[in-house]
């Protein structure tokens, strides 16, 4: 095992620290600062440094320890999908999207999930570990290195539960926020849950305007307990109430996320359960048909059932859209490329 600290887990002033000990004057350590966050994770490309001290900072630390195992680029929109490789030999993968408003990165923020969703790719891979805090950083930054650009919002949509690693996403979240890192805009960041609520509730006191998407989909506890066990420690009402918990203290709206499964939650009558259920609450409903994944019994919803689906939550005044798919020729969707690579070399689960 490695016994080096990986910078990029450090905050500023522990940095600040670490170099004064080593005999550095504090404004070396704001350097190295500018450095890795403009993506140069490489000691000894830091140029204005002295010589010397670029080898000792690559004998104390590393630099979030990933390097790009793979990269897929797709013909179709230019989505690029990484699967990235830890220091320890894990995988995990992260999506990169181009929209009219720049790059958007896909992040993970586990080794695997223990959440268990049966329509989901990670579920029956298991779970590893959390990503650290410079783990998490790592990434943006790999992608930001390989794109030569700026990337401008970040969804933590990927492999893993933030909430399930709730203190390190919170760190990360903050870090890169900073105008001294990446200057990204809390607006501009999206952590999505699958429904911890006691989780929501921390979230929505933590005081930062970040995005909140909740995955719901289903319309009641019967089907939502069938698909996604985590509703099996909290019911709909128990979770509704929380949302409406965080809407309450922070004036966001939350977005549901629904993936529609054919015959399972796909129906008219679900649509108006689930309406009854969300009407006059500040929300948008976000209706994905569910991305089939080998081996996983689900079939997507037609484009007929999604268009009736979502008239009908119209109809009773809740903002609803349906998810564009991007980077569909490359597995794009939701840990399947990490899938596919680890059914093919499964001693690296
Ligand atoms: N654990 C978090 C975030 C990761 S998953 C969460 O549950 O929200 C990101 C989103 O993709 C979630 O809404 C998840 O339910 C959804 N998802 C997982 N597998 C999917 C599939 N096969 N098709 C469509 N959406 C899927």
């Amino acid at each position: 095992m490695d016994k080096k600290r990986d910078i990029l887990d450090m905050e500023p002033d522990e940095l600040a620290e670490a170099l004064k000990a080593l005999g550095y004057p504090s404004f070396r350590a704001k350097q190295v600062y500018k450095w890795l966050y403009s993506g140069c994770l490489d000691f000894s490309s830091m140029t204005n440094l002295p010589k010397d001290m670029r080898v000792k900072l690559s004998e104390e630390f590393t630099a979030g320890g990933l390097r790009i195992a793979n990269k897929h680029v797709s013909k179709v929109d230019g989505t690029r999908k990484y699967l990235l490789e830890l220091h320890d030999g894990n995988i995990i993968e992260s999506v990169l999207m181009k929209y009219h408003y720049g790059y958007s990165a896909c992040l993970s923020t586990q080794v695997g999930c223990r959440m268990g969703c049966a329509f989901c790719a990670s579920a029956s891979l298991g779970f590893v570990r959390n990503l650290t805090v410079g783990e998490l950083v790592a990434q943006v930054l790999s992608i930001m290195n390989d794109i030569g650009d700026r990337i401008g919002h970040l969804v933590l949509m990927g492999i893993g539960e933030p909430f399930d690693n709730y203190d390190n996403v919170m760190r990360f979240l903050r870090r890169v926020n900073r105008e001294d890192t990446l200057n990204i805009s809390y607006r501009k960041m999206t952590v999505s849950t699958c429904g911890i609520v006691p989780k929501i509730l921390e979230f929505a006191r933590e005081g930062i305007p970040v995005n909140l998407s909740v995955s719901l989909h289903a319309p009641d506890d019967e089907i939502r307990r069938r698909t996604m066990p985590v509703a099996r420690s909290w019911s709909m009402d128990e979770l509704l109430k929380a949302c409406n918990e965080y809407t309450r203290i922070t004036s966001r709206r939350i977005t549901y996320e629904y993936s529609l499964i054919e015959d399972v939650n796909d129906s008219p009558e679900h649509a108006r359960t689930l309406a009854e259920k969300l009407k006059g609450t500040l929300c948008h409903v976000n209706l994905i048909p569910v991305n089939t994944v080998e081996g996983i019994d689900f079939s997507k919803s037609s484009r007929e059932r999604t268009e009736a689906f979502k008239k009908v939550l119209e109809k009773y005044g809740i903002a609803v859209t349906v998810r564009r798919e991007l980077g569909s020729d490359i597995m794009a969707a939701c840990g399947q490329l990490r899938r596919n690579t680890l059914m093919m070399e499964p001693k690296k689960v």
